[in-house]
């Protein structure tokens, strides 16, 4: 089950925890411009295949404040964005998930 023959699953790095993983374990995340000249806002993308720049993340707690605390979305993103949107995406498309990591993780 651990096999690495990585050819035909398709892997993406966490840009919270910066860890590979299967592509389907990870969400999609989307950046759509804001009216305004606002900062682009981060979306969910929960088809996998919105148009433009995306970066992935597990559907986690824990990966979104790592994302945000180290600044992986505006790396990812290159450019500040706006992640205001990302956690309750995240909670309406799985909430169980997120609800289970209530503590923030000490990093330190
Ligand atoms: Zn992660």
């Amino acid at each position: 089950m651990t096999a690495r023959t990585a050819a035909q699953r398709p892997e993406r790095t966490c840009v919270g925890c910066r860890q590979v993983a299967p592509r389907e374990q990870l969400v999609r995340l989307v950046r759509e411009p804001a009216p305004d000249g606002a900062a682009p806002r981060v979306r969910v993308d929960p088809t996998g295949s919105a148009p433009g720049r995306g970066s992935w993340l597990h559907p986690e707690a824990s990966c979104l404040d790592l994302a945000l605390r180290r600044g992986g979305f505006a790396r990812s993103f290159r450019g500040a964005v706006d992640t205001g949107l990302v956690a309750r995406d995240l909670e309406a498309s799985d909430p169980t998930r997120v609800e289970q990591v209530e503590e923030p993780m000490d990093i330190r």
